[in-house]
């Protein structure tokens, strides 16, 4: 296939339907009463429709978007620019990307070349984790800190194989080897899924319905025994045909509510279990 004339992508990832939840009165993460803004269930860049209405005060909202971002730009940065999902600054879009290459088989560095983004071998990364400690039964103690068993990582090429990309790309680039890159900020990715999943029982469940786990987690980085509260499940499920899966489950020999949250399901992403809290 000549790769100057790729398929369009627009449109494979299907939108998220909008939904607004009233305002809880305070900052969902502090407390804080005044100066709110709406909460991004998940982010806007992600094509997050879901809102919850003035729930996060000035400093908390500083500290959820450093996180937010750090994912966005290392892990699915790629695929937002592939799949034109939203960016509040479409101009600042990159025309072109950085790509690491070999000419010849004799050469022992890699040398990095700009690719027009239309042409560029993205890959999109999740990480694997066991199940959440809670879940499992373990003690609070025996759970560690952010930590993957693997990664899930794709290349987001929907309409015709990411190989025949790759092979396209050598011939055309007159190249020996390619080296596409995947990033995992595994501690900015268990913040991102403890904001979720924290917001959107906030949102469902009101903020007086339940007792919060994940607070220190989200705003004063308190990562150290995260893998008790979020984790995976143990089979990838089908892919759907919708943007983002969130919801909340409750078990009777599990003491905790749990969120459901799998992001950008069409592409048969792994499904994540977090644990928010405990009934009141
Ligand atoms: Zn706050």
């Amino acid at each position: 296939m000549d790769s100057n004339n790729l398929p369009k992508l627009d449109g494979f990832l299907p939108r998220q339907p909008s939904e607004k939840y009233t305002s809880p009165g305070k900052c969902i993460y502090c407390g804080e009463k005044n100066n709110l803004s709406d909460e991004h269930i998940i982010p806007f860049a992600l094509g997050g429709n879901i809102i919850l209405e003035k729930s996060s005060c000035p400093d908390c909202a500083t500290l959820t978007s450093a996180f937010e971002l750090t994912c966005l730009r290392t892990m699915y940065g790629p695929l937002r620019l592939l799949y034109s999902l939203p960016t509040r600054r479409p101009k600042k879009r990159p025309k072109k990307l950085p790509l690491k290459v070999k000419f010849n088989s004799a050469e022992t560095e890699w040398q990095t070349i700009l690719i027009d983004q239309k042409k560029f071998p993205f890959l999109i990364t999740f990480p694997y984790f066991e199940t959440p400690g809670i879940v499992n039964g373990n003690r609070l103690y025996e759970s560690e800190g952010p930590k993957s068993k693997k990664l899930w990582i794709r290349g987001a090429s929907p309409y015709y194989s990411f190989h025949e990309l790759m092979e396209n790309l050598l011939v055309e680039l007159k190249a020996y080897s390619i080296f596409p890159e995947s990033k995992a900020e595994i501690p900015a990715f268990c913040k991102l899924l403890a904001k979720i999943a924290h917001s959107f029982a906030v949102a469902k469940i009101g903020i007086s319905g339940f007792k919060p786990f994940l607070k220190p987690l989200i705003i004063k980085n308190d990562l150290s025994h995260c893998m008790y509260y979020i984790g995976s499940t143990g089979n990838d499920e089908p892919p759907k045909n919708r943007l983002h899966d969130l919801n909340i489950l409750e078990f009777n020999n599990i003491n905790a509510i749990l969120v459901k949250v799998r992001l950008l399901c069409k592409l048969g992403t792994p499904t994540y279990i977090v644990a928010v809290g405990t009934r009141k």
